[in-house]
C-alpha cells in the first residue's frame, strides 16, 4: 500500500493552487452568484449557472482517473455540481461544498469590493472565495495529490450545491434523487466551516442551529402626529422592546427560557477549554469592536461555549422605521424586527420556533396587534464520537501540513446540511473544517480566503482520505 509522501504532495498541491486554482477562483469571486434568498430571479440572471459552469469546466480538465463531472438540475431547483471518483468496494466518502454566495454587505474597505477579486499577500479578497468557492477546488486538489502518487482512496462523491446560503432548501431533493449514486458514506468531508486560527487543522465538533422570523407590532392603521398622539397611543417600539425582554435579559444578553438551552456535554466543555487555551484572547479580539466595547461573558472556556453551545439573539433588520433623514415627529403605526436566534446544538429548531412564537404572541401589551412570522428553522448539529482512526489521522494531518497539533471546537454558525446528513448517515464519521478564521469575515465586508490555509487544508484532506482507505475495519 502506497502512503502519501508529504514533500511530493506539498509540491503538487502548491503548484496546482498557484498555477491553476488561483486564476479560476479569482474569476469565481467576480461572479455575483447570490443565493436564491438574495436573488429570487436567479434563474433569469444566470449567475449561479455561470459559477457552476466555471467550476465544472475546471473540474473536467483535472487529470484524475475515472473522474465523472455532471451538473444535475432538478426542475425548478438550483443546480448542483456532482463529482464522482471511483474506488474499490462499496465504501464511500461524501465531500461537500457550495457555490452560491451571501449578498454584498457594502461598504467594503478602500480598494476592495464584493465582486472585485483582489490579491493582497497571502489573501484573496472578494465575496465567496472562502465561503465556500474554494471547497470544490480543494477537494479535487486533495484527490489529485493522491492520484499523482498512486495512493489509494475510497470511492468519492462530491456534492457542490448552490442553495446553502438560503438554508439548503433544495438539498434534500438532491440527496433523495442521488441516493443510489451516493451510497452509504463512512466519512463525510465538509469544507464549509471555520477555524480558530490559521496555524493548525481545526475540526468542527458542533454547529448551532437558528430560528429566525419577523416580529411585527402594530398599534395604528396609519401614522399620526406624535405631539398629538404620544401619551395616548402606545409606542410600537416600546412594545416590541418589552416583548424582546421575554426572550433575553437586556443587560447580559442571556436567553431566558430554559427550554431554549441544552445541557452542555462534558467532552465539549473540555474541548472548549483546550481551544480557549490555544486561542487566548484572540478568540474575541478578532472582532472589530468599536471604541471601548468589550466582549460578553468570562474569559476562556465560557466565552467559547457562549459562541458554540448557548443561544443568543440579534435583531438583524427592522421595518416600519424610516431612514434617519426622513424621520419626522410621527407616532409610527408599526415596528417590525427581524429576529435571528442562534440555537444550541441538539435543540429541536422547529420546537424553538414554536416556543418563540408562543412567547412573543401571548398576552400582547396594550392589546396591540403582535405577530411573529417565522421564516427559518435550522437544526444545529453535534458530531458523533470521533473514531480512533480519524482522531489519529486528523492529528497526523495537522502535524504534517501545519506542523502543529489539531484542535477541536464547535462553531457558532449553522450549516443546515450537516444536520440533514447526520440524520441520513448516522454511522458516518465527519471531518468538518474550513478556512473561515480570524478576519475572514464571510457574510460581512472584506471577506478573504487565506491561501496558505486553503493549500494546507487540501493536503490534510488528501492525508485523511488515504488513512480512511486503509483504516482497520
Ligand atoms: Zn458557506
Amino acid at each position: 500500500m502506497t502512503a502519501l509522501a508529504l514533500d511530493g504532495a506539498r509540491r503538487f498541491v502548491d503548484a496546482l493552487w498557484n498555477d491553476s486554482i488561483l486564476p479560476v477562483l479569482t474569476e469565481y469571486v467576480a461572479i455575483p452568484a447570490k443565493s436564491p434568498h438574495f436573488d429570487p430571479d436567479w434563474q433569469a440572471h444566470g449567475q449561479l449557472d455561470r459559477a457552476v459552469a466555471l467550476a465544472e469546466a475546471w473540474c473536467r480538465a483535472q487529470p484524475i482517473r475515472g473522474l465523472a463531472v455532471e451538473v444535475v438540475r432538478l426542475p425548478g431547483r438550483t443546480p448542483l455540481l456532482l463529482l464522482e471518483v471511483p474506488g474499490p468496494g462499496d465504501d464511500a466518502v461524501l465531500l461537500y461544498g457550495h457555490l452560491d454566495k451571501q449578498p454584498e454587505m457594502e461598504p467594503w474597505a478602500d480598494g476592495l469590493a464584493p465582486w472585485r477579486p483582489v490579491r493582497r499577500g497571502d489573501r484573496l479578497y472578494g465575496r465567496g472565495g472562502a465561503d465556500d468557492g474554494y471547497a470544490v477546488f480543494a477537494s479535487l486538489a486533495a484527490l489529485g495529490a493522491l492520484h499523482a502518487q498512486g495512493v489509494q482512496h475510497a470511492r468519492c462523491v462530491a456534492l457542490i450545491e448552490t442553495c446553502e446560503e438560503s438554508g439548503s432548501f433544495d438539498l434534500p431533493a438532491y440527496l433523495a434523487h442521488l441516493k443510489p449514486r451516493i451510497g452509504t458514506p463512512s466519512l463525510v468531508v465538509c469544507l464549509d466551516s471555520g477555524c480558530g486560527d490559521y496555524q493548525r487543522l481545526w475540526c468542527t465538533t458542533s454547529l448551532r442551529g437558528i430560528a429566525a422570523g419577523v416580529l411585527r407590532v402594530r398599534v395604528l392603521e396609519e401614522g399620526v402626529h406624535s405631539g398629538d398622539a404620544s401619551g395616548v397611543v402606545p409606542s410600537s417600539f416600546r412594545i416590541a422592546r418589552s416583548l424582546l425582554s421575554r426572550i433575553e435579559d437586556e443587560r447580559s444578553g442571556r436567553i431566558l427560557p430554559p427550554e431554549l438551552h441544552v445541557a452542555i456535554p462534558a467532552e465539549r466543555a473540555t474541548q472548549a477549554a483546550a481551544a480557549a487555551r490555544v486561542l487566548g484572547p484572540e478568540h474575541w479580539r478578532r472582532f472589530p469592536f468599536a471604541g471601548a466595547t468589550g466582549p460578553l461573558g468570562e474569559e476562556g472556556a465560557e466565552r467559547v461555549l457562549n459562541r458554540t453551545w448557548r443561544p443568543f439573539l440579534e435583531v438583524t433588520g427592522a421595518g416600519g422605521l424610516p431612514d434617519l433623514e426622513s424621520a419626522g415627529n410621527v407616532l409610527r403605526p408599526e415596528t417590525a424586527l427581524k429576529l435571528s436566534l442562534r440555537l444550541p446544538p441538539r435543540l429541536d429548531a422547529e420546537l424553538a420556533v414554536a416556543r418563540l412564537r408562543a412567547l412573543l404572541e401571548a398576552d400582547p401589551p396594550a392589546g396591540a396587534q403582535v405577530r411573529f412570522e417565522p421564516d427559518q428553522a435550522a437544526q444545529g448539529w453535534d458530531a458523533p464520537p470521533l473514531a480512533p482512526w480519524l482522531a489519529g489521522a486528523v492529528e497526523r494531518a495537522s502535524r504534517g501540513w501545519f506542523g502543529t497539533d489539531a484542535a477541536f471546537m464547535g462553531e457558532g454558525g449553522t450549516i443546515p446540511f450537516m444536520a440533514m446528513l447526520g440524520e441520513a448517515f448516522p454511522s458516518a464519521q465527519f471531518l468538518i473544517t474550513g478556512v473561515l478564521g480570524p478576519g475572514a469575515n464571510a457574510h460581512g465586508p472584506n471577506e478573504f480566503l487565506d491561501l496558505p490555509t486553503a493549500r494546507r487544508l487540501s493536503g490534510c484532506v488528501a492525508w485523511i482520505l488515504s488513512e480512511h482507505a486503509t483504516r482497520p475495519r
